[in-house]
C-alpha cells in the first residue's frame, strides 16, 4: 500500500510519571479516534506497573491504529523513582534513553505495511532530549505541558523573575509580593511561585531543566495543554507570547468521554492507574448520605512526615465529618508505617472513615456522596474536581501546586488555600468551612466552572475546536 496513504503516525512519549502518563494516554485514545496510528512509547518500569493494574491493554484494543512500545529509563529495577530521588531520572534519560531514542526512530522498527514511519512526535516540555533528536531526523514535535497554565506562565516567566531580582529569595518573607508574572500582579506573593523557586540559588537541577524547556519552547511546533480557554483566557493570552501556537484541549477526562460516547455511542471507562485500585471505598460510598464525604488524597507523588499525617487525622476525626483517605503505601517519609489507626482515633475513623490506599478517583469524585475534596491540588486532580463540581481545600506539596492553590482561593473561588501549614484545628475549621459554614459561597463558582469546563468539550466549543484543529494540523505535517 502506498504509505502516503495511511493515516498519519504520532509517537506521544510521557514523563514517567502518574499524572502525565494518564494524561497523555487520553490524548493517545482522542487520536486514535480521529484514525491516527499512535505509538505510546513508556519506560519499562512505567509500563510493566500499567499492566500490573488495569487493564489498558484490552481496552486500547478497540483502537486498531493503538500500540504501545517501551524504553528503558536507564535506572536500576530497584531505584525508588520518587520523592527526592526522582531527578536522578534525568541524568539517565539523556545518558541511556536519548541514543536508545534516536536508534528507533532511524532503524524503521516503528513502521510496518499499515503503519507509517512516525510523522509527529508529541512529548512532555520536561524531555528536551526528544527535541533534539526529531529535529536531526526532521521530524515536527509538540510540547505537552500536563501541569497547569498558571504554573507554565509562571515557568515560562522565570528569566523575568531573574532580571527583576525577584528570584532567588532563597526562602525568605514569603509573604513579599512577586510583580514579574503577567496577569498575576495583583495577588501572587513568593510562596505561590511554583516550589522550585524556592531554592537558595539559580544553579539547582530543577531550575535549570525549567529554564532549558523555556529556552526550547520556540522551536517546537505547538504546545498542547490541558485546560479549557473559560478558566484560564488572559493566562493562556500571556503564555501565547512566548508560543503563539497553543491547544487548550481539556479537561482531558471530560473530552475523552464526550467523544467515546460520540463516536462509540458507549461511554469511556479510562483507569490509567500505577496503583492497585481499591474499589471497595465505592461501596462504602453508596452507603453515606448525599455529600456528606469529604474526600482526601495527595496524588501520586507527595510524601509526607508522620506528623503531618496525625495532624491531618486529628482534623479530619474533629470536624465530625464522614472522610474517604487515600493513603499510599509510599506516602510517609522514611518510615514504616503499620497502617494501625491510633488508639485516640479509633472510635472517630471506624464511625466515619475509610482508608484506601489508591481510589478510582474520577469515580469517586463523581459519586453523590462526596461533597468536598482535600486535596494537594495536583492539576490532573483539579480538574478531575472541577468537573465534578467539587470545591476543594488544596494542601499544595511541590511544583505547580503552590500556585494552582493560589488560583484555585483567589481567582477561581473554588475552595481555600491551606499551603505552608500543618494544624489540626486549622485542618478541622477549613473541613467545617468547607462542607457547611461557607458552602453556600463555594458552590456559586464551583457550579459555573463545572459548567463551563463540561461544555468547553462538546461539539464546536473552545475545547473540541482546539482539538480539531490540532488534529488537522498533524495531518497536514504528516503529507
Ligand atoms: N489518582 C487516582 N487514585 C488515587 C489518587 C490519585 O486515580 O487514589 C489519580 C488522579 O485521578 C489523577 C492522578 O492520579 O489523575 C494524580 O495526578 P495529579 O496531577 O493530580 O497529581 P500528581 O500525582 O501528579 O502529584
Amino acid at each position: 500500500m502506498d504509505q502516503q496513504s495511511l493515516p498519519p503516525h504520532v509517537l506521544i512519549f510521557p514523563l514517567p510519571l502518574q499524572g502525565p502518563v494518564n494524561c497523555m494516554l487520553k490524548l493517545a485514545e482522542l487520536l486514535c479516534l480521529a484514525g491516527f496510528h499512535v505509538t505510546f512509547l513508556n519506560t519499562d518500569h512505567i509500563q510493566s506497573r500499567l499492566l500490573r493494574h488495569t487493564d489498558v491493554q484490552s481496552r486500547l484494543k478497540r483502537y486498531p491504529g493503538f500500540r504501545f512500545e517501551t524504553i528503558s529509563d536507564g535506572l536500576p529495577e530497584d531505584h525508588p523513582r520518587s520523592g527526592d530521588r526522582f531527578i536522578e531520572i534525568f541524568d539517565s534519560l539523556a545518558a541511556t534513553t536519548k541514543p536508545l531514542f534516536r536508534e528507533m526512530l532511524n532503524s524503521g522498527c516503528l513502521s510496518s505495511d499499515t503503519a507509517r514511519p512516525v510523522t509527529c512526535i508529541i512529548a512532555d516540555g520536561f524531555l528536551d532530549f526528544l527535541l533534539v533528536v526529531a529535529e536531526e531526523i526532521g521530524i515536527p514535535l509538540f510540547y505537552f505541558d500536563t501541569t497547569s497554565p498558571c504554573s507554565v506562565l509562571a515557568y515560562l516567566s522565570i528569566p523575568k523573575l531573574i532580571d527583576a531580582g525577584e528570584l532567588p529569595f532563597n526562602g525568605n518573607d514569603l509573604d513579599a509580593p512577586i510583580r514579574s508574572v503577567p496577569g498575576m500582579e495583583a495577588f501572587l506573593r513568593r510562596r505561590d511561585l511554583p516550589s522550585l523557586c524556592r531554592a537558595g540559588d539559580l544553579d539547582n537541577p530543577v531550575l535549570k531543566r525549567v529554564l532549558t524547556e523555556v529556552r526550547l519552547l520556540p522551536r517546537t511546533k505547538g504546545l498542547i495543554l490541558n485546560t479549557f480557554e473559560e478558566i484560564e483566557g488572559p493566562i493562556l493570552s500571556h503564555i501565547r507570547s512566548h508560543c503563539p501556537n497553543l491547544y487548550a484541549i481539556g479537561p482531558l477526562h471530560a473530552h475523552l468521554k464526550f467523544r467515546v460516547a460520540e463516536e462509540m455511542g458507549s461511554p469511556a471507562s479510562s483507569s490509567n492507574s500505577l496503583w492497585e485500585e481499591d474499589t471497595s471505598c465505592m461501596t462504602w460510598l453508596d452507603a453515606q448520605p448525599l455529600k456528606s464525604v469529604i474526600y482526601v488524597s495527595f496524588g501520586s507523588m507527595a510524601v509526607t512526615t508522620m506528623e503531618n499525617l496525625m495532624e491531618f487525622w486529628h482534623g479530619l476525626v474533629n470536624s465530625g465529618k464522614r472522610f474517604l483517605w487515600v493513603i499510599r503505601p509510599d506516602a510517609i517519609a522514611g518510615e514504616t508505617w503499620d497502617r494501625q489507626t491510633p488508639a485516640e482515633l479509633q472510635e472517630g475513623t471506624k464511625e466515619r472513615g475509610y482508608i484506601v490506599g489508591w481510589a478510582p478517583q474520577e469515580e469517586v469524585l463523581a459519586h453523590p456522596a462526596i461533597g468536598g475534596f482535600l486535596t494537594h491540588g495536583g492539576w490532573n486532580s483539579t480538574l478531575e474536581s472541577i468537573v465534578a463540581g467539587v470545591p476543594m481545600i488544596c494542601w499544595p506539596y511541590f511544583a505547580d501546586q503552590q500556585v494552582n492553590s493560589r488560583f484555585l482561593e483567589e481567582v477561581w473561588k473554588l475552595g481555600m488555600d491551606m499551603k505552608d501549614t500543618c494544624d489540626r484545628v486549622i485542618v478541622e475549621k477549613m473541613i467545617n468551612d468547607l462542607m457547611e459554614v461557607r458552602r453556600d459561597e463555594f458552590m456559586g463558582s464551583v457550579d459555573k466552572m463545572a459548567k463551563l469546563a463540561r461544555t468547553s468539550v462538546s461539539k464546536g466549543r473552545s475545547s473540541y475546536s482546539n482539538l480539531d484543529r490540532l488534529i488537522e494540523d498533524l495531518r497536514s505535517m504528516s503529507l
